[in-house]
């Protein structure tokens, strides 16, 4: 039976004696506290931490973003709207989140290439920049800016003419749903200055999880050109020139930490460039995954315990009904596991090889495939690491008709 490679350790939580400690507390007590399995919680120091790591890697004047689709739990995004320069949102649902967590409007941006008529007018009214998606989205704008007597702010978002290399999910280059085609952008652009709309900049978003620094400043460098072209063509002087981001994380065997040095100095060069070339903006950069996912385990308890032909199955509460990312099918070509780990035995001396399993009667919900483990009961409790993006709000919840997760910030 083949076993599962190992994982880097997952070392931004730290344990005390054979407790995973969460938010300083030990795992056992926090589940008590929650009341329930399964959970996932999110760790503020590590939320904080986290972004003054990246405010110390980047240029002072560039902003950080929060793209909050990656966690849209409220009591995070307000949180995070404490920490960053401003909300990334993708919905008129999300918007009322932002709102409601305090972020300011002039700082939220709205993306996403169906924006409804009834979201685009929420967002005018609401005074946010949306970035246009499509031709249609500016003849709806405008007639919404008339109705309303309040110019809808606006970015473009382009569709570049290159890909970000080695990214785990393309959103630029080809044809996609995403932005405008480079090449309508000149056309699109008079057409903003016709209707009148209150032009702001460009929004260029090229792909997602990312761990090769090069990778993200080649596709940096291209977007910034990109716009500096595509700026001939503007309106008005550009305010916002979002590059994008797709920062990833480690997930998997042999995955490490991305360099943020030379991302900070490629950054640098940049924002000195713009100096000359975009005296009024503000470069921005978007970050989802990155900002809240290793500060996220998702905890759930150990139900039954089943050796079938040699292989020993821990059955437990939850599975890919709560996390569809970690049973590997959310976007994963080839599964492979998550960091887990037994949260209650975490020093444990005995250890064995087992797979975690999901309630749901398809064998698609598995959390952890052959790996070694310690060695557990039911009741204990299996925690999956970089558990806090994409989870909860990206799963099946009503799949099997099992209670939804509960999501606590500690
Ligand atoms: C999803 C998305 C993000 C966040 O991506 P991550 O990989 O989570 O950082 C940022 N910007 C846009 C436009 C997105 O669609």
């Amino acid at each position: 039976m083949p076993v599962a490679p190992t994982h880097t350790t997952m070392n931004q939580f730290v344990s005390a004696g054979n407790q995973l400690l969460v938010g300083g507390m030990p795992i056992s007590r926090l589940a008590e506290q929650v009341g329930q399995t399964p959970f996932y919680a999110y760790d503020r120091n590590l939320l904080r931490s986290r972004v003054a790591e990246l405010r110390a890697a980047l240029p002072e004047n560039v902003k950080l973003h929060f793209a909050m689709k990656a966690n849209p739990m409220p009591a995070v995004v307000g949180f995070m709207a404490g920490q960053v320069d401003g909300i990334d949102v993708a919905s008129a649902g999300e918007l009322k989140i932002a709102l409601d967590a305090g972020a300011n409007p002039s700082e939220i941006s709205f993306a996403g290439p169906g924006k409804r008529n009834s979201e685009l007018r929420q967002a005018v009214a609401a005074g946010v920049l949306i970035n246009i998606e499509s031709f249609r989205e500016i003849d709806i704008l405008a007639d919404i800016s008339h109705e309303l007597e309040l110019a809808a702010r606006v970015a473009v978002r382009v569709n570049p003419d290159f890909e970000l290399k080695g990214s785990g999910m393309k959103m630029g280059g080809g044809p996609k749903q995403f932005g405008v085609d480079a090449e309508l952008v000149p056309e699109l652009l008079e057409r903003v200055g016709e209707k009148k709309l209150a032009f702001e900049g460009f929004h260029l978003f090229a792909g997602s999880q990312n761990l090769k620094p090069e990778s993200i400043c080649e596709a940096q460098q291209k977007s910034y050109d990109l716009a500096l072209a595509l700026s001939r063509h503007a309106p008005s002087p550009v305010r916002f020139l979002n590059l994008g981001g797709g920062f990833g994380i480690p997930y998997f065997p042999g995955e490490k930490r991305l360099d943020l040095a030379p991302i900070g100095d490629n950054l640098k060069q940049l924002s000195h460039r713009a100096k000359t070339d975009f005296p009024n903006a503000s470069l921005v950069i978007e970050l989802g995954r990155y900002l809240v996912g290793e500060a996220g385990i998702y905890v759930s308890r150990i139900v039954d315990r089943k050796i079938s032909r040699g292989h020993t199955f821990l059955v437990v509460d939850g599975g890919l009904n709560h996390h569809l990312s970690a049973s590997g099918n959310f976007g994963q070509v080839i599964r492979k596991n998550y960091p887990v780990t037994i949260g209650n035995h975490v020093n444990a001396d005995q250890t064995e090889i087992a797979s975690v399993v999901g309630p749901l009667c398809t064998p698609l919900d598995i959390l952890a495939d052959r790996m070694t483990l310690a060695v557990s009961v039911p009741g204990d409790l299996v925690v999956v690491f970089q558990s806090g993006a994409y989870g909860a709000s990206a799963s099946p919840q009503r799949f099997l008709g099992h209670p939804e997760v509960i999501e606590v910030l500690v």
